[in-house]
This record gives structure tokens, sequence and C-alpha cells, in this order.
């Protein structure tokens, strides 16, 4: 009798709420091993699929994560790329969609899922949310046809939906439902059955997998508001070694039109800075020149994140920087959708 090809999962655990217990002292969730909490979700066995797991040494909150975090992820996944037919990240919420758009941009030619997940609740916990998570974020992972993964990105799931990574953002810090794709529409729903919206995967690849670890992180996030002022503008743009910012504009990319914006932009970007526009909306795209108030922008040279989100726009920031691209084709390259981040 033929045996059924059973696909090889690795759960890679950086730390995260799923993993966490409290301390009794404090009262706080801390991370914990998570290999003996891993015991407490026996239905694992009935998966049908080979389960590996491997645990950062410290495992962290994800208010702790940085780039270094994410070589840490990458090089997990480097080293195993091989031997996996697919990469489960167990990580906290706080700063998924960072990490996860981080390692959409660090894994080039992905042909294997690598599914992020976490939960608001410690799987520990009787009403947690860890499990159901954990379940069918594995079971993502082991789709296959014809014996070759269905899903080949970096995707984020949460509360039954499957999202693309580096359209994600939190919304949340309470629901179970803590994460929205809000210009792009989930890869797969969990019901009943597990659907799965293949028109929008990613397209599959054969190429060799590049794994990109040099990561740029002179870069600032700066939220327009009404009331900013020149000191306020100046100080950041003007920050020693800064190469990249991340601005965050009204509507469809719009900020005031006053001569000082226009002249500080105008200068820092001349001096090389890379300044990219992306909205404070948390759905639609920036429009550079539909109103008077974005046209100056666009005429000074500011990038257009499109619809991209802060997240995925920092990130490929910093991973576009560390690839040091010349300046000269810096705003093609951001603007042309690397891992489906833009539409
Ligand atoms: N603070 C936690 C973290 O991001 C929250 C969570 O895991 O959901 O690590």
């Amino acid at each position: 009798m033929k045996t059924q090809f059973k696909p090889k999962i690795l759960l890679i655990y950086t730390g995260g709420t799923i993993g966490m217990i409290k301390d009794f002292e404090t009262g706080s969730l801390k991370a914990f091993n998570f290999a003996k909490l891993i015991k407490s979700v026996p239905e694992l066995k009935q998966l049908e699929c080979e389960i590996e797991t491997i645990s950062f040494e410290n495992p962290i909150d994800s208010s702790n994560m940085n780039p270094s975090e994410w070589v840490k992820i990458a090089s997990i996944i480097e080293e195993n790329y091989a031997n996996f037919d697919g990469f489960v990240v167990l990580h906290g919420s706080d700063t998924m969609s960072y990490s996860a758009s981080a390692l959409s941009f660090m894994l080039e030619n992905l042909a294997k899922p690598v599914v992020f997940t976490g939960s608001q609740l410690p799987i520990g916990d009787l009403r947690t949310d860890a499990k159901e998570n954990l379940i069918t974020a594995i079971q993502i992972a082991s789709l296959q046809h014809k014996n070759k993964p269905v899903i080949t990105e970096v995707c984020l799931y949460f509360e039954y939906k499957l999202y693309r990574g580096n359209r994600t953002t939190k919304i949340n810090a309470e629901h179970f439902n803590a994460f929205l794709s809000p210009n792009y529409i989930p890869l797969a729903e969990s019901g009943v059955h597990l659907k799965v919206n293949y028109e929008y995967l990613f397209p599959k690849n054969a190429k060799k997998l590049i794994v990109h670890k040099k990561i740029d992180d002179n870069v600032a996030i700066l939220k327009i508001f009404p009331g900013i002022n020149e000191n306020v503008l100046s100080a950041i743009i003007n920050i020693a070694g800064l190469k990249g910012i991340v601005l965050e504009t009204y509507g469809a990319g719009n900020a005031p039109t006053e001569d000082w914006l226009i002249n500080v932009l105008k200068k820092a970007i001349k001096n090389g800075l890379q300044v990219v526009n992306v909205t404070q909306c948390s759905a639609g795209s920036v429009d550079m020149g539909k109103y008077e108030t974005s046209s100056m922008l666009k005429k000074i040279g500011v990038i257009s994140g499109k619809d991209i989100t802060t997240e995925s726009a920092i990130t490929k920031l910093m991973y576009l920087l560390g690839q040091n691209v010349s300046p000269k084709v810096f705003k093609t390259i951001f603007e042309t959708s690397l891992r489906g981040e833009i539409s």
C-alpha cells in the first residue's frame, strides 16, 4: 500500500502571549518555555503532518522585536528550508504585521508557506484563542497540491482568516479578531471548510530562495497633524544619519501646503533622503496630484506608497536601504510591488 505523503512543518516560537504565563509576583504576562506548553495541545497529534519545533533561546514579547530578531527568524527558515514543507512562526501580535512584512521582503523567491500566528490569550488559558489559531495555521502551512505547497508567501493567520502578511495591521488590543487587511482580501477563510481564494495567492516561482539579511534601521515614521510646525518637522527630517522616512499624510496623500513644509522636504530629498507618502486612513490609497494639497509633494519627488500599510512601508524602506539600492532607481523600485504589498 502506498504510504500517504505527510508534509513536514517547522514551528518557530519567538515569544508572545500564546506561550506566556502570569508572573505570580507582579501579575503581568511574560514569555515562557514553549516546549512545555505545546504539550497542552494534544490535538496537534491528529494533524496530518509531522511537526517539529524550534524556539528562540529567550522568547520575547513582540514589543522587543527588531531587525536582528527578524534576521534570526529568516536564518532559521533558511537553515531548515530544504527539510521542511512549511513554516509556522509563533509571534506576539503587537508587532506581528511588522515582522510578517519584513520577512516577506527578506525572503525572496519563497516557494513554501511561512504563516505567522499568535493569540490574544495564552494557550494555557481556558478561553484561549491560541488553539484554533495554531491548529489552523499548521493546517494551512500543510496544504499541498500534487505534493507542492499551495501557499508560497509570508502570511498571517488570526481568528479564522489568512491574510497576506505585508497587507495586515493590528487593529484591536482586546478582540480575538485583532487584524485587518484593509486593501487586500483574505487569502483564505476558515469556517466549516477551509476556503482558499486561489486567485489572490502570490504567484508561484521556481527560483532559488534568496535570504536578505541586511536591514538598515536609519528610518523614521512621521505622522502629519494639524499644528505640526517647522521646528518639529526639521528636527525629525534632519536626524543625523537618517536615510528614509515614512510620512503619514491625510486622505489620498495630502499635507499642508505651507512653504516651510515643502522647502524642508525638498531640501532633504535633494540631499538624498527617501520620503515615502502613506495615508493615515486605514484603507485606500495615496494619489498624489489628485488634490492641490499633494501636488507639490509629487513635484519635489516624494515616493508614493500607494495603498501600502505603514508597517509594510517602513520595513520595505529598511530592506531597500539595506540593499543599497541606487538613489536613481529607489523611487521606481519602491513604487513597484515586490511581494504583493501594493496594488
Ligand atoms: N504583548 C504581546 C506581544 O506582542 C501581545 C501578544 O502576543 O498578542 O508579544
